[in-house]
């Protein structure tokens, strides 16, 4: 059963832990950001809680105000990386058929340019 502690064989865990190096976007008590490595926009970052849920389903499932603040915080994102104004995609791939391969759920914050489709 998810109870959001630390996942031993997590990237996205290693990675707000320290354990493995990101581009640090912004950082909350709660969630972490940063860069993505292989961008699909001018801007992509992912925007993680710092408890290790798998998908946005089991997030919602089990935490729906740490859901809140992972929302809040892709917007907070999109403001300090100057595309709050003119918009942006927040994505949440969940599970094996949408493209999903970080079991950590993550949001992609997605902008920079018009964006005519993303992962497809
Ligand atoms: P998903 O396909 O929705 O699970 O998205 C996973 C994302 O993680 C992809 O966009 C990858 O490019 C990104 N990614 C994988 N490894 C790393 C890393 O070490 N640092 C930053 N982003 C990563």
């Amino acid at each position: 059963m998810a109870d959001g502690q630390p996942v031993a064989d997590c990237l996205f865990c290693k990675i707000v832990a320290g354990e493995i190096p990101a581009t640090v976007v912004r950082e909350t008590e709660n969630t972490f950001a940063f860069k993505d490595i292989n961008p699909q926009a001018p801007i992509h970052d992912l925007v993680v809680p710092r408890a290790h849920y798998a998908d946005a389903a089991e997030l919602a499932a089990h935490s729906p105000e740490l859901t809140a603040a992972l929302l809040v915080e892709a917007g907070e994102v999109a403001k300090a990386e100057g595309i709050a104004d003119d918009g942006y995609r927040i994505v949440f791939n969940t599970g094996a058929h949408a493209g999903q391969t970080v079991f950590h759920v993550h949001a992609h914050v997605l902008g920079g340019d018009f964006l005519a489709h993303f992962g497809s």
